[in-house]
Protein backbone atom coordinates (compact mmCIF):
# COMPACT_ATOMS: atom_id res chain seq x y z
CA UNK A 1 0.00 0.00 0.00
CA UNK A 2 1.37 3.48 -0.80
CA UNK A 3 -0.42 6.90 -0.70
CA UNK A 4 -0.79 9.27 -2.95
CA UNK A 5 -0.94 13.13 -1.45
CA UNK A 6 -1.92 16.50 -2.67
CA UNK A 7 0.33 19.47 -1.67
CA UNK A 8 -2.30 22.70 -2.06
CA UNK A 9 -4.47 22.98 0.47
CA UNK A 10 -3.40 20.05 1.78
CA UNK A 11 0.06 20.00 3.22
CA UNK A 12 1.03 23.47 2.17
CA UNK A 13 -1.42 26.61 2.53
CA UNK A 14 -1.87 30.13 0.76
CA UNK A 15 -4.25 33.07 0.44
CA UNK A 16 -8.03 32.11 -0.40
CA UNK A 17 -7.41 32.91 -3.74
CA UNK A 18 -5.18 30.82 -5.95
CA UNK A 19 -2.54 32.30 -8.61
CA UNK A 20 -4.99 32.34 -11.54
CA UNK A 21 -7.95 34.09 -9.75
CA UNK A 22 -5.81 36.72 -8.47
CA UNK A 23 -3.92 37.37 -11.35
CA UNK A 24 -7.55 36.94 -13.47
CA UNK A 25 -8.81 39.76 -10.95
CA UNK A 26 -5.89 41.94 -11.48
CA UNK A 27 -5.63 42.08 -15.02
CA UNK A 28 -9.57 42.69 -14.98
CA UNK A 29 -10.87 39.66 -16.57
CA UNK A 30 -13.56 37.56 -15.57
CA UNK A 31 -13.81 34.62 -13.37
CA UNK A 32 -14.27 32.91 -16.51
CA UNK A 33 -10.66 33.32 -17.39
CA UNK A 34 -9.57 31.64 -13.97
CA UNK A 35 -9.75 28.02 -15.35
CA UNK A 36 -7.66 29.09 -18.58
CA UNK A 37 -5.57 30.98 -16.44
CA UNK A 38 -4.53 28.04 -13.99
CA UNK A 39 -3.99 25.65 -17.20
CA UNK A 40 -1.24 28.41 -18.09
CA UNK A 41 0.43 28.96 -14.22
CA UNK A 42 0.07 25.41 -13.48
CA UNK A 43 1.15 23.72 -17.09
CA UNK A 44 3.95 26.02 -17.85
CA UNK A 45 7.31 24.94 -16.75
CA UNK A 46 8.21 28.49 -16.27
CA UNK A 47 11.70 29.12 -14.44
CA UNK A 48 11.01 33.18 -14.35
CA UNK A 49 7.39 34.66 -14.08
CA UNK A 50 8.28 36.97 -17.31
CA UNK A 51 7.45 33.30 -19.28
CA UNK A 52 4.32 33.04 -18.00
CA UNK A 53 3.65 37.27 -18.29
CA UNK A 54 3.92 36.94 -22.35
CA UNK A 55 1.77 33.53 -22.20
CA UNK A 56 -0.94 35.47 -20.43
CA UNK A 57 -0.70 38.61 -22.48
CA UNK A 58 -1.18 36.07 -26.14
CA UNK A 59 -4.09 33.99 -24.36
CA UNK A 60 -5.92 36.92 -23.33
CA UNK A 61 -4.58 40.67 -25.28
CA UNK A 62 -3.71 41.77 -21.75
CA UNK A 63 -1.40 44.61 -22.14
CA UNK A 64 2.23 43.14 -21.87
CA UNK A 65 3.77 45.48 -19.69
CA UNK A 66 0.93 45.29 -17.25
CA UNK A 67 0.65 41.38 -17.43
CA UNK A 68 4.28 41.26 -16.61
CA UNK A 69 4.13 43.58 -13.73
CA UNK A 70 1.27 41.57 -12.23
CA UNK A 71 2.15 38.02 -13.35
CA UNK A 72 5.68 39.17 -11.41
CA UNK A 73 3.92 40.43 -8.31
CA UNK A 74 2.02 37.43 -7.55
CA UNK A 75 4.74 35.39 -8.46
CA UNK A 76 6.90 36.65 -6.26
CA UNK A 77 4.81 37.14 -3.21
CA UNK A 78 3.64 33.52 -3.36
CA UNK A 79 6.43 31.61 -1.56
CA UNK A 80 6.48 34.20 1.53
CA UNK A 81 2.29 33.70 1.53
CA UNK A 82 2.88 30.23 1.42
CA UNK A 83 2.71 28.15 5.08
CA UNK A 84 2.98 24.40 6.22
CA UNK A 85 -0.71 23.78 7.74
CA UNK A 86 -0.41 22.08 11.67
CA UNK A 87 0.65 18.85 11.82
CA UNK A 88 1.74 18.49 7.56
CA UNK A 89 5.43 17.72 9.03
CA UNK A 90 4.35 15.29 11.74
CA UNK A 91 1.70 13.36 9.07
CA UNK A 92 4.61 13.02 6.90
CA UNK A 93 6.74 11.75 9.75
CA UNK A 94 3.93 9.13 10.80
CA UNK A 95 3.94 7.69 7.29
CA UNK A 96 7.35 7.64 6.49
CA UNK A 97 8.08 5.67 9.86
CA UNK A 98 5.33 3.32 9.58
CA UNK A 99 7.14 2.60 5.85
CA UNK A 100 4.35 4.05 3.89
CA UNK A 101 5.63 5.25 0.88
CA UNK A 102 4.69 8.51 -0.37
CA UNK A 103 4.04 10.21 -4.10
CA UNK A 104 3.01 13.80 -4.63
CA UNK A 105 0.26 14.74 -7.26
CA UNK A 106 -0.24 18.33 -7.28
CA UNK A 107 -2.15 21.12 -10.12
CA UNK A 108 1.22 23.57 -8.97
CA UNK A 109 3.23 26.08 -10.22
CA UNK A 110 6.96 26.65 -9.46
CA UNK A 111 6.86 29.59 -6.52
CA UNK A 112 4.63 27.64 -4.54
CA UNK A 113 6.25 24.35 -5.44
CA UNK A 114 9.70 26.31 -3.98
CA UNK A 115 8.08 26.14 -0.44
CA UNK A 116 7.02 22.36 -0.54
CA UNK A 117 10.76 22.33 -1.75
CA UNK A 118 12.22 24.49 1.22
CA UNK A 119 9.98 22.91 4.03
CA UNK A 120 9.71 19.31 3.19
CA UNK A 121 12.99 19.02 1.18
CA UNK A 122 13.39 15.11 1.65
CA UNK A 123 10.21 14.19 0.54
CA UNK A 124 11.01 16.79 -2.49
CA UNK A 125 14.27 15.51 -3.27
CA UNK A 126 13.07 11.90 -2.73
CA UNK A 127 10.47 10.85 -3.33
CA UNK A 128 8.24 10.84 -6.78
CA UNK A 129 6.67 13.87 -7.51
CA UNK A 130 4.22 14.77 -10.40
CA UNK A 131 3.73 17.90 -10.60
CA UNK A 132 1.97 19.55 -13.14
CA UNK A 133 4.14 22.56 -14.22
CA UNK A 134 6.51 19.50 -14.97
CA UNK A 135 4.23 16.82 -16.28
CA UNK A 136 1.50 19.30 -18.34
CA UNK A 137 -1.04 17.64 -16.93
CA UNK A 138 -3.81 18.29 -14.33
CA UNK A 139 -5.89 16.37 -12.00
CA UNK A 140 -8.89 15.49 -12.54
CA UNK A 141 -7.73 14.52 -15.60
CA UNK A 142 -9.31 10.56 -15.97
CA UNK A 143 -6.10 9.19 -17.11
CA UNK A 144 -3.44 10.90 -15.13
CA UNK A 145 -3.48 8.60 -11.94
CA UNK A 146 -3.75 5.65 -13.50
CA UNK A 147 -1.02 6.48 -15.96
CA UNK A 148 1.32 7.18 -12.69
CA UNK A 149 0.22 4.20 -11.21
CA UNK A 150 1.92 2.31 -14.30
CA UNK A 151 4.45 4.90 -14.33
CA UNK A 152 5.71 3.71 -10.87
CA UNK A 153 4.46 0.15 -11.26
CA UNK A 154 1.55 0.23 -8.55
CA UNK A 155 -1.77 -1.03 -8.73
CA UNK A 156 -4.52 1.44 -8.08
CA UNK A 157 -6.22 -0.80 -5.92
CA UNK A 158 -3.44 -0.37 -3.23
CA UNK A 159 -2.99 3.58 -3.50
CA UNK A 160 -4.50 5.67 -0.52
CA UNK A 161 -5.05 9.47 -2.04
CA UNK A 162 -4.97 12.11 0.18
CA UNK A 163 -6.35 15.53 -0.78
CA UNK A 164 -8.32 18.37 0.22
CA UNK A 165 -10.40 18.74 -2.90
CA UNK A 166 -13.25 16.37 -3.81
CA UNK A 167 -13.65 17.09 -7.53
CA UNK A 168 -9.41 17.15 -8.11
CA UNK A 169 -8.61 14.38 -6.04
CA UNK A 170 -10.60 12.19 -4.13
CA UNK A 171 -13.08 11.65 -7.13
CA UNK A 172 -10.69 10.48 -9.62
CA UNK A 173 -9.10 8.59 -7.32
CA UNK A 174 -12.37 6.68 -6.22
CA UNK A 175 -12.90 6.42 -10.44
CA UNK A 176 -9.27 4.84 -11.17
CA UNK A 177 -9.87 2.27 -8.02
CA UNK A 178 -8.21 3.53 -5.19
CA UNK A 179 -8.86 4.13 -1.39
CA UNK A 180 -9.55 7.82 -0.44
CA UNK A 181 -8.95 10.22 2.77
CA UNK A 182 -10.56 13.40 2.35
CA UNK A 183 -8.96 16.12 4.03
CA UNK A 184 -11.83 18.63 4.94
CA UNK A 185 -9.60 22.06 5.85
CA UNK A 186 -12.10 24.09 3.61
CA UNK A 187 -15.38 22.81 3.95
CA UNK A 188 -17.00 26.21 2.58
CA UNK A 189 -14.94 25.57 -0.48
CA UNK A 190 -16.10 22.35 -0.57
CA UNK A 191 -20.03 22.67 0.27
CA UNK A 192 -21.38 22.06 -2.72
CA UNK A 193 -19.56 18.48 -3.28
CA UNK A 194 -20.03 17.82 0.42
CA UNK A 195 -24.08 17.72 0.38
CA UNK A 196 -23.75 15.64 -2.72
CA UNK A 197 -22.10 12.76 -0.60
CA UNK A 198 -23.81 13.14 2.34
CA UNK A 199 -26.55 12.58 0.51
CA UNK A 200 -25.48 9.52 -1.62
CA UNK A 201 -25.73 11.53 -5.17
CA UNK A 202 -21.53 11.37 -5.10
CA UNK A 203 -19.19 8.87 -3.99
CA UNK A 204 -18.02 8.91 -0.81
CA UNK A 205 -14.26 9.24 0.80
CA UNK A 206 -13.62 5.99 3.12
CA UNK A 207 -12.12 8.27 5.42
CA UNK A 208 -12.77 12.02 5.81
CA UNK A 209 -10.61 14.14 8.43
CA UNK A 210 -10.54 18.01 9.49
CA UNK A 211 -7.15 18.65 8.76
CA UNK A 212 -3.79 17.18 8.04
CA UNK A 213 -3.19 17.14 11.53
CA UNK A 214 -5.63 13.91 12.09
CA UNK A 215 -3.30 12.04 9.25
CA UNK A 216 -1.22 9.35 11.08
CA UNK A 217 -0.50 6.35 9.48
CA UNK A 218 -2.91 4.28 11.22
CA UNK A 219 -5.68 6.58 9.47
CA UNK A 220 -4.06 5.39 6.17
CA UNK A 221 -4.53 1.90 7.31
CA UNK A 222 -7.86 2.08 8.18
CA UNK A 223 -8.83 3.92 4.93
CA UNK A 224 -7.14 1.14 3.05
CA UNK A 225 -8.91 -1.42 4.92
CA UNK A 226 -12.37 -0.32 4.67
CA UNK A 227 -11.22 0.90 0.65
CA UNK A 228 -10.02 -3.00 0.21
CA UNK A 229 -13.53 -4.74 1.98
CA UNK A 230 -15.27 -2.54 -0.52
CA UNK A 231 -13.48 -4.12 -3.53
CA UNK A 232 -13.95 -7.29 -2.30
CA UNK A 233 -17.72 -7.31 -1.67
MG1 LIG B 1 -5.40 20.80 -2.87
Amino acid sequence: MIAFLDIGSTLIDGPASGPGKRIAMELGLGDEAVSAMNEILFQTDARESEELAARVAQRFGAGAGRASDVVRQIWEAQFDESYVLPGAKEAIESLRAAGIGRVYVSNIWRPFHARFEAEFPLEAGAQPCFLSFRTRRMKPSAELLGAICSEIDVAPNDVVMVGDTWAADIEPAIRSGMGTIWILHRPDKEKADLIRVLNGTSAAPDVTLGGIGDLTADTVHRAYGLHMRRVRD
